[in-house]
């Protein structure tokens, strides 16, 4: 059953051009991060969906930022996994190839994709509350100051915060002229990333959803692999090849 599904996978990839790659925390998932949603997305009895926003920094920045150093020692003590580094194959087959991320993780680049588009940010970048100025910041016990004088938060897009708008023109536009658009490891729930599957749908292109679960976007695929991204991933990579 999974062969045949994989050798569908496989037949998209084959004849296709230009391929867009949304990925979520599921891809992360396999190199030890937790997500966001169910039993992982839970800290100190606080649920990480109440923690990314701007209200709880607000409220307690102390907190937040512990929040932010218990995911980054956990982000710097991983590795890339098979998943990410399958997604470098296929940058290197696919002549044309872009994936967007909403995982702040950097573990894509680490594994060696060139054509990567934070949607979400990176947990290793602190920007002023301020001026905007940002610096690499990493594991400091302190909440970084500003040179401003200001307090800096993470460098990320919280919930209910505006995406960069760069990133998603270019994406959109990728997608106008693209084949195929992969989603691996997403709840697809989160706006507006949810959305560029939907677009690409209704402008013809193939859609392949990659899930350990159902999503809103089962219903619309015109492929589901259900299972964990590394294996499925790194399946289509030995399909490729043989
Ligand atoms: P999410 O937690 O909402 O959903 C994760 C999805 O991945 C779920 O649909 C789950 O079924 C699936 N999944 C889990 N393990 C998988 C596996 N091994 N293989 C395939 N699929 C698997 O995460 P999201 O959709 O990315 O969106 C929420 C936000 O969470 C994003 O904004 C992102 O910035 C943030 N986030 C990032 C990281 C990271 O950088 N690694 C980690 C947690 C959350
Ligand atoms: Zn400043």
């Amino acid at each position: 059953m999974r062969s045949a599904e994989i050798e569908r996978f496989v037949g998209f990839l084959r004849d296709k051009r230009s391929v867009f790659v949304l990925t979520g925390a599921g891809i992360s998932a396999d190199s030890g991060i937790p997500t966001f949603r169910g039993q992982d997305g839970i800290w100190k009895n606080y649920q990480a969906t109440d923690l990314a926003t701007l209200s709880a920094f607000q409220r307690n920045p102390q907190i937040v930022w512990e929040w932010y150093h218990w995911r980054q020692s956990i982000i710097l003590d991983a590795e890339p996994n098979e998943g990410h580094r399958a997604l470098v194959h296929l940058e290197e087959y696919c002549p044309s190839f872009l994936i967007l991320t909403q995982n702040v993780d950097g573990l894509q680049q680490k594994a060696g994709s060139k054509s990567v588009l934070e949607l979400h940010g990176n947990i290793f970048r602190a920007r002023c509350m301020d001026c905007g100025q940002t610096i690499h910041h990493e594991l400091e016990p302190e909440i970084p100051k500003c040179v401003c004088g200001a307090m800096m938060r993470p460098d990320v897009v919280w919930f209910g915060e505006p995406v960069p708008t760069d990133v998603l023109q270019r994406s959109f536009a990728f997608i106008d002229s693209c084949d195929l658009v992969i989603v691996i490891g997403t709840s697809a729930v989160v706006q507006p990333a949810a959305s560029l599957p939907v677009y690409g749908k209704n402008r013809g292109r193939q859609l392949v959803v990659v899930n350990r679960e159902a999503t809103p976007l089962s219903d619309l695929a015109d492929l589901n692999l259900f299972g964990h991204a590394a294996e499925i991933l790194s399946d289509i990579v030995r399909g490729l090849n043989g």
